[in-house]
């Protein structure tokens, strides 16, 4: 009787990913109702369909994880009210600048008793300060937000090869064992850390450390640079996930949300892509031209999220003390060259 309804808010590369290794335990678990509604930005292909419509024919997302079932109770619908109003937990998985107006459409949509958890990789400026998504969420919609981080390429674990993966959550270790029990199979095998802001910051600052990797593979600097650029970024990640948060615990860094999910992203992400592209053009053509050509629809996440670190230390009078992230940014605007991610420690 008091089964949990789920709802994956999201359905890009990682969006259906996160669908189909859900839907797979639903079906088996008995606390939980079968069917996963996954709201669908809509658009038309190519061939005048609607991607909701083919996604419930075919049972694959064809345009962000082509030549994968999702498994037949993964229900897409376009209309996000209606994909959210009987759902009790709630998974957001979206690039993360589309966010803030999903949460503005929510409010007053969604249960009261409903749970979230974030999957999503970023984090808003406000005048305040700096805002992580589960925050965003917990604020604009008054619900507890767990997240899920970890070194997960989503066509890897599509074709249900093994990885790890961290839940973070506040004070309930309840909430965030359910979530454990919605997402661990087999080859996804979750743990749960009380940490939410040291995942969340983890999964978010390795993007802009995959940045700098992608440039160190675009100059063809080799392998003991690129571990260079990960240890120091490493370092970065921490010094300014302790500086924002006091309670962030060193224990996380070596979770698969930190570590991991670092090494992973520098290897075969498309943040470091599209900087290796952006490297050998020599600075010459934009992000924005090489996302759209390179990931058909898919979203960079590392290149917005520099700008945000880089106002946050700007404001706070910190640039100095973090030269890699803020190297990253001044190249992506173009105001330094490529080359500069070597150079600056050097200095
Ligand atoms: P994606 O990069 O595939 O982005 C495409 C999605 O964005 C599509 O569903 C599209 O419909 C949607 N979209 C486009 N315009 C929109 C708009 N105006 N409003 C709302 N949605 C819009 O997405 P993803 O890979 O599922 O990534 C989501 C989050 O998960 C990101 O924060 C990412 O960092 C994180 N993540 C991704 C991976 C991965 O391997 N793909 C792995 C771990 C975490
Ligand atoms: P990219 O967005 O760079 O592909 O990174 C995916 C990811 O977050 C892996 O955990």
């Amino acid at each position: 009787p008091n089964k949990s309804r789920v709802t994956v808010v999201g359905s890009g590369n990682w969006g259906s990913v996160a669908a189909k290794l859900i839907a797979s335990n639903t079906i088996k678990l008995t606390s939980f109702h079968d069917e996963v509604r996954m709201w669908v930005f809509e658009e038309v292909l190519p061939n005048g369909e609607k991607l909701s419509e083919v996604i419930n024919k075919t049972n694959e997302n064809v345009k962000y994880l082509p030549g994968i079932k999702l498994g037949k109770n993964v229900v897409a619908v376009p209309d996000l009210e209606h994909a959210v109003r009987d759902a009790n937990m709630l998974v957001f998985v979206t690039p993360h600048q589309f966010m803030e107006g999903i949460c503005k459409r929510l409010v007053g949509k969604i249960r009261e008793n409903a749970e979230a958890i974030s999957l999503i990789k970023g984090m808003e400026v406000k005048m305040e300060g700096p805002c992580m998504i589960s925050s965003l969420i917990t604020q604009q919609l008054g619900i507890n937000c767990c997240v899920l981080m970890g070194a997960n390429i989503a066509n890897e674990i599509a074709v249900e090869k093994f990885s790890e993966a961290t839940v973070g959550y506040r004070e309930n270790r309840e909430i965030a064992e359910k979530w454990v029990r919605l997402f661990n199979t087999s080859y996804f095998m979750v743990s749960a850390v009380q940490d939410v802001e040291g995942v969340e910051l983890c999964g978010t600052l390795k993007n802009v450390v995959a940045i700098a990797a992608g440039f160190v593979d675009g100059l063809e600097m080799g392998n003991n640079t690129k571990a260079a650029i990960m240890r120091i970024g490493l370092r970065e990640m921490k010094a300014f996930s302790k500086l924002l948060f006091s309670s962030v615990k060193d224990s996380t860094f070596f979770e698969s949300c930190g570590v991991a999910d670092l090494i992973t992203t520098c290897l075969g992400g498309r943040n470091r892509k599209c900087a290796e592209a952006f490297a050998r053009n020599g600075g010459k053509r934009s992000f924005d031209e090489l996302e759209a050509e390179m990931l058909q629809g898919q979203k960079l996440q590392g290149v917005s999220t520099a700008k945000e670190v880089y106002e946050v230390l700007s404001h706070r009078g910190w640039l100095e003390l973090f030269p890699l992230f803020t190297t990253v940014h001044e190249i992506c605007i173009g105001r330094l060259p490529p080359t500069a991610i070597v150079e600056y420690s050097q200095s």
